[in-house]
């Protein structure tokens, strides 16, 4: 679906200052050789499979689907893969990436902290350095992630400006990467950033895809209806939607976190409520407040609570090719307790998002129709805020 140079449409690009431009030319030419070497992709394979947990498995929900009394419900488990998300696909391939480019320092910013626990992780694997920029209201929200990442070997910076979450770190560690880049390998956690990152994330995520049809393939023999991910950034739903662009009898769907509604100023919901921008080296979709200023963002879910999404979903968007749908706070939480009770999966609280979507859809279909939903990650790390939601104190 790419473009020139970096185009998803009219979105994409690279809108960034010229200290920064060596590095990127760099990474594309270094990523434009290694997509083909058998070598790397064989090297990247053995991670995924032997260290990842690859391939994650295509679990059919037969409770699940009973209790909403409509479409068979497909579950993409990257809940299962090592560090419980989707997060190591992409850092895997960065990682090995930033190996052969000859860089030994790995940097990333991190909002909940799964993708800076996923690069923590790669790190201590490879050998490498990695220092990991967090805002500091998130440091204090995820100390658990906090202790994890240094447990691996890493560093964590708090970062204080702007409103001191997921933002203000990549904001930073791009201004680190720019001060930095002999030895300095700048891994982003999702499809958003200058060209080259979004095609870059998304083909190391369109993993998922490739599984999800050859999976369903064995054992349906045919394609899906509908494809469900929640949307952050947008890197388990490029990668979910990724090999089935094509196939336009999939009904693709992104789960846009709408906090306390898109009526209201607390929510996270780009494509409901946001218009076109720059920002952070991209042209896409951002909530901006009535000046133009990024807006700030609000979702119980820290894995979504960012105020852009990718451009290649802006592009799918403009397209009428994926349909972007606003999740309340309340109806993810009533999504996270319902799959728990009722498949013993307990999803991350984004992923919810997307079960919430399913639940409303599944039981207007017919029976003989089928929904994947992509579960990208697990929800222990939730446990403590949910039960918080519900108002009890459970002490984490
Ligand atoms: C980071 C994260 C997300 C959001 O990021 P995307 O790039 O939109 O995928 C969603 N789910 C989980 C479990 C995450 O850790």
């Amino acid at each position: 679906m790419r473009t020139a140079k970096g185009r998803f449409g009219i979105h994409g690009g690279q809108f960034i200052p010229e200290t920064l431009m060596n590095a990127v030319i760099e990474l594309e030419t270094a990523y434009e050789y290694y997509r083909n070497d058998g070598g790397f992709n064989r090297e990247l394979n053995t991670l995924l499979n032997a260290y990842a947990n690859r391939p994650s498995g295509l679990y059919y929900a037969e409770k699940l689907t009973r209790a909403l009394g409509g479409a068979k419900i497909y579950l993409k488990r990257e809940d299962l893969n090592h560090t419980g998300s989707h997060k190591i696909n992409n850092v895997l391939g960065q990682a090995l990436l930033a190996k052969k480019m000859g860089k030994t320092r790995l940097i990333a910013e991190t909002g909940a902290g799964q993708h800076g626990v996923a690069c923590a992780t790669a790190a201590a694997l490879m050998d490498m350095d990695c220092v990991v920029f967090m805002g500091e209201e998130d440091t204090r929200r995820q100390a658990l992630n906090v202790y994890r990442m240094r447990l691996l070997g890493a560093t964590v910076i708090p970062v204080t400006s702007g409103t001191a979450t997921l933002k203000d770190a990549v904001s930073e560690a791009m201004r680190e990467w720019t001060s930095r880049i002999d030895d300095t390998h700048y891994c982003l956690g999702s499809v958003m950033g200058p060209h080259p990152f979004p095609t870059i994330v998304r083909d190391f995520q369109a993993v998922i895809s490739r599984e999800i049809k050859s999976q369903l393939l064995e054992r349906e023999g045919r394609l899906p209806d509908v494809v469900i991910a929640c949307v952050g950034g947008g890197s388990n739903a490029i990668g979910s939607f990724y090999h089935f662009i094509d196939d336009k009898t999939v009904r693709l769907i992104g789960c846009e976190a709408a906090g306390r509604g898109i009526d209201s100023l607390e929510t996270a919901a780009t494509i409901n409520t946001g218009r076109e921008g720059i920002f952070h080296g991209m042209k896409s979709y951002f909530c901006q407040d009535e000046y133009g200023q990024i807006a700030p963002v609000y979702s119980i879910s820290a894995g979504l609570d960012y105020p852009g999404i990718g451009p290649e979903h802006a592009y799918l968007h403009d397209l009428g090719r994926a349909e972007y749908v606003p999740v309340t706070d309340e109806e993810a939480v009533n999504a996270f307790e319902f799959l728990s009770k009722t498949e013993g999966i307990i999803p991350a609280i984004e992923s919810a998002h997307a079960v919430a979507h399913a639940i409303k859809i599944a039981p207007e279909m017919s029976r003989d129709r089928m929904i994947v939903i992509t579960l990208s990650g697990r929800g222990d790390k939730d446990c403590a805020a949910i039960a918080r939601y519900r108002g009890e104190d459970i002490h984490e």
